[in-house]
């Protein structure tokens, strides 16, 4: 999963994004680009990718998204063993 990420230290509010990427991009009323949602669905990957390439002030990069480790009440159950090799009863 790609993620958008601007950086806005860089970003001169030009909005050439919003024009190259109008599914994911709009800009605000000083034209700084506003980003409904930063995941990049698979079909708009290459249009993301040519508007980080064309940003004129290389704010735009793309970032797989980290994926996190599932919370610990999703995890399977893992079976206890007491040290006579019998499963310990759950408790
Ligand atoms: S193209 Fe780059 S510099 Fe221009 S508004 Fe978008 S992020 Fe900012």
């Amino acid at each position: 999963m790609t993620e958008l990420h601007i950086d806005w230290t860089a970003c001169d509010a030009r909005g050439l994004c919003a024009e190259l990427l109008p599914e994911l991009v709009s800009t605000d009323p000083w034209g700084y680009p506003l980003i409904a949602d930063e995941t990049v669905p698979a079909r708009l990957e290459e249009h993301a990718r040519r508007a980080a390439r064309l940003c004129p002030r290389l704010a735009i990069s793309l970032r797989d998204r980290e994926i996190s480790p599932p919370a610990p009440e999703a995890r399977p159950h893992r079976t206890q063993w007491t040290p006579a090799g019998r499963p310990a009863p759950r408790g």
